[in-house]
């Protein structure tokens, strides 16, 4: 029960009532207690006293109602944090993840031409390609997604953080994009067997399976994105690949059986391998 006429810091002893499907109440609540008000978070520590008006007070119950049901915080707000840029998510997508931004850095890395073509293959927010626009303004990037509501979304972030260096556009992996050569080609694909128990705990069971399950134990995907790369890669381009941190060894053999050279994985912050590379090199003619 809603008490009347609550006050911001009665409001964030309600944390409490996250525990149970939360590691982070408190935050929790913080969050959504600035979504209802649309004020920074130093707000709730200078007006403790504050009194919220009755609709703002309902709007912030509903919320933490549906956060206590285990809905992530991310659609409640409708908004997440991924690389330095804050972006517009809905429940047609993955919710960008931390973790993703080892791909991010690998690539920036990995590519040293600073006026590179880049294609990113399921695209979902545009999270990875529109971190790369904002830190490579001369790369020029093409970001596809087959789910017509993540390509309105990833086309309504990159207007709101005017990156104009990219491009979204609907396809099925390659399947309707025109012939071209890439420097770069990048993906976060569905990649969890059906069976995996992670899909019944947590945020990601609000997410679209679409963007989490793959067939053949996670491996589906990823499996024709490695065979239909290279005609879409230039000699020396690279294919960047997020996977499952039990999918490396599995990743490089598909890699290096497609030919692809240099094959290497990249561990994330907990050691573990999560995003593995392959370099194209077009085979000499034989005379
Ligand atoms: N890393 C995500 C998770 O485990 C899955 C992302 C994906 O399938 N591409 O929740």
């Amino acid at each position: 029960m809603l008490q009347d006429k609550p006050t911001i810091a009665e409001l964030l002893r309600l944390a409490s009532r996250l525990e149970a499907v939360s590691d982070s109440p408190r935050l929790d609540v913080e969050v959504l207690l600035c979504h209802v008000l649309d004020k920074p978070r130093s707000y709730l520590f200078t007006w403790p006293e504050k009194i919220l008006d009755q609709k703002t007070a309902q709007y912030f119950n509903d919320l933490l109602q549906r956060r206590a049901d285990g809905e992530p915080i991310a659609y409640l707000t409708g908004q997440k944090e991924f690389w330095s840029l804050s972006l517009e998510v809905n429940t047609t997508t993955l919710i960008p993840r931390p973790d993703t931004e080892l791909l991010v850095e690998t690539a920036l890395q990995a590519m040293a031409k600073s006026d590179a073509q880049v294609l990113d293959l399921g695209t979902g927010t545009g999270a990875i390609a529109l971190a790369l626009a904002s830190e490579r303004q001369q790369w020029q990037i093409m970001a596809v997604d087959l789910v017509p509501e993540a390509v309105a979304l990833a086309e309504k972030n990159r207007q709101r953080l005017s990156l104009d260096n990219v491009r979204v556009l609907r396809s099925h992996w390659f399947k309707d994009i025109a012939p071209q050569k890439f420097d770069l080609i990048v993906t976060n694909p569905p990649y969890i067997d059906a069976d995996d128990h992670h899909l019944s705990e947590g945020d990601v069971r609000f997410e679209p399976s679409s963007a989490l399950v793959s067939a053949h134990h996670g491996l589906a995907d990823i499996e024709i994105i490695i065979a239909g790369a290279k005609p879409y890669l230039r000699t020396g381009g690279f294919l960047l690949i997020e996977h499952g941190y039990q999918q490396a060894g599995a990743v490089r053999t598909l890699l290096q059986n497609e030919g692809f050279v240099s094959v290497s994985t990249e561990r994330d912050i907990a050691g573990l391998e999560r995003v593995s590379t392959g370099c194209f090199q077009r085979s000499p003619q034989p005379l």
